[in-house]
């Protein structure tokens, strides 16, 4: 913002660049003055979108405290009542928390949504538009989140033309959705307002806590040419992935490749170590406990219990010993979102019951339960106590030890065998992907420990898990994970793999599918190389 002064003086002369077809329904510039209704605490001030501005000088902002009852008010008399219809702004937020709310007309109270253009937690945006004042989930468009970060002017638009609406940031388009139902509510009962909402995301007002400026209502379908600007264009959206990394993976030879597997493994522990303390076997035991035992097809599987990493709480597991004379090879099995030890073990399912199938094909599994935390690698600690329970045990070959998951367990796959140089194979199911790819869809962000997302690229890190076997499974229609990039993940991954002449060891399974296991690569594949037989145990 060092230029401001030069800058008024350039805008002064400066030429429209737009023309509008339809008088804005709203046009708040905060010169000094609001033209809606002012409640709460809304302050003009001196810093302004620098490149931004009209025929006139852009001298002054809306500063916007944040308390719930802060926002511009205009009534519940004004409405947009075409779904063709723009809301655009210049947004700097201080910092990121809830949602919250750059300009809407919405509130859930008595069924009274009509629309809402909202920052969301994660530093996306979100653009709702309801047809009959009900909340409609195929209706929402939502981006990837660290789209827009604290402290800097971005501009915003949200575009509704017929049924589809569309997110821009600084004039590019980030977002499209044809909405499920069309239509816009303009019977609704709630007050069209700038930088809050009545009532949204089920806890009443979301205020917005930084800076707006040139705040729009068309009621027309605007394309980025027509959005405020000057001669001079916004700066590129930088998007949510790092410009430069700190820690790539980029060695040509063996001896470097090596060298960055021991530094980036270093590394990534210690980023779980700063969020997850780690406590050593002799602080806190394992104290590994087995119940009753059950009889299945080839199998007897026990209920099973350890002390967790933290010390406090004890994590439930499935443990499961084959039929006949160990010691047998051993796979760990990990489940994902809202799954557990049971849903490995089910069939048919999400998970095609992959786990009760490497138990019935010779090996000894361990099933975990885990809690969903704020950050998925924190299990990390007791992912590694996992192997030190299979490790200890004399039914198991230790020399002999995988690890598979679907999805956030494709994850845990991924950290476990990254980090622990005893688990020998790994089959990575429904979640490989770039990072690009990872913020390309709305993924939980659990994935995003702090640090990771700044060090390397995602794919990267299954890069430490070479030159060990790896598969990965990759649906050509999870929604979760586009198959463009995990295309692109595994063909980076499998450079790396040349890298260290293990081109073979790498492989991946793409079939039509949508976010689930597999298995029909995945067991050959695990068969070959810790000898159990889970290909020919049938469905
Ligand atoms: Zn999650």
């Amino acid at each position: 913002m060092k230029c401001h002064a030069c800058f008024a003086l350039v805008v002064v002369v400066a030429i429209s660049p737009w023309t509008m077809a339809e008088e804005p329904i709203v046009f708040e510039r905060f010169e000094n003055s609001a033209v809606g209704n002012r409640q709460g605490r809304v302050d003009f001030v001196e810093d302004v979108v620098g490149w931004g501005g009209l025929q006139e000088p852009n001298r002054w902002s809306a500063a916007f405290d944040g308390q719930l009852d802060t926002s511009i008010d205009y009534g519940a008399e004004k409405r947009v009542k075409r779904s063709g219809c723009s809301v655009g702004a210049f947004v700097k937020v201080s910092e990121r928390s809830g949602y919250a709310a750059i300009a809407a007309d919405w509130s859930e109270d008595g069924e009274n949504r009509s629309w809402a253009f909202v920052l969301t937690p994660r530093g996306g945006l979100r653009f709702d538009v309801s047809p009959d004042g009900s909340f409609q989930g195929g209706n929402k468009l939502e981006t990837a989140g660290r789209l827009i970060e604290p402290g800097r002017w971005y501009h915003v638009a949200a575009v509704s033309q017929g049924s589809t609406s569309r997110i821009f940031i600084n004039g590019k388009q980030v977002a499209e959705r044809i909405r499920a139902v069309p239509g816009i509510f303009s019977d609704d009962q709630a007050h069209l307002k700038i930088g809050n909402v009545d009532h949204y995301a089920t806890t009443g007002p979301r205020p917005w806590q930084g800076l707006l400026d040139e705040v729009r209502i068309t009621l027309q379908a605007l394309k980025p040419a027509d959005f405020i600007r000057t001669q001079q264009a916004m700066p590129p959206s930088l998007g949510p992935v790092p410009e430069r990394f700190v820690m790539p993976f980029t060695a040509t030879d063996q001896k470097d490749a090596i060298a960055w597997q021991q530094q980036a493994r270093r590394r990534l522990m210690q980023l779980v170590e700063q969020q997850q303390p780690r406590n050593s076997a002799k602080d806190v035991p394992l104290d590994f406990q087995i119940g009753a035992p059950q009889p299945k097809e080839g199998y007897t599987r026990y209920p099973a219990s350890f002390q967790g990493n933290d010390g406090k709480n004890r994590i439930e597991c499935w443990f499961t010993v084959p039929e006949g004379k160990g010691p047998f090879p051993a796979m760990l099995a990990l489940h994902g979102h809202g799954g557990s030890r049971d849903a490995v073990f089910g069939s048919p399912g999400l998970y095609n019951g992959f786990a009760d199938r490497f138990a019935r094909g010779g090996y000894v599994v361990i099933a975990p339960s885990f809690p969903h935390r704020e950050y998925c690698a924190t299990m990390l600690w007791d992912l590694l106590r996992l192997v030190d329970i299979l490790e200890s045990r004399t039914e198991v070959d230790a020399d002999r030890m995988g690890v598979a998951g679907l999805s956030m367990g494709g994850e845990w796959t991924m950290w476990s065998a990254a980090c622990d140089l005893r688990l020998k194979a790994a089959v990575v199911s429904g979640w490989m992907c770039t990072t690009e790819g990872v913020f390309s869809v709305p993924n939980c962000e659990c994935w995003e420990l702090p640090g990771l997302v700044e060090l390397m690229d995602v794919c990267d890190v299954e890069l430490l898990i070479a030159p060990r076997p790896l598969l990965f499974e990759s649906s050509e229609y999870d929604p979760c994970f586009p198959i463009k990039f995990t295309r692109q993940g595994f063909a980076r991954v499998q450079a790396g793999y040349r890298v260290f002449d293990a081109a073979d060891r790498v492989a991946q399974d793409v079939w039509p599918a949508g976010h689930q296991w597999h298995g029909k690569v995945a067991y050959p594949f695990i068969d070959k190389v810790l000898g159990g037989h889970a290909a020919t145990a049938g469905e």
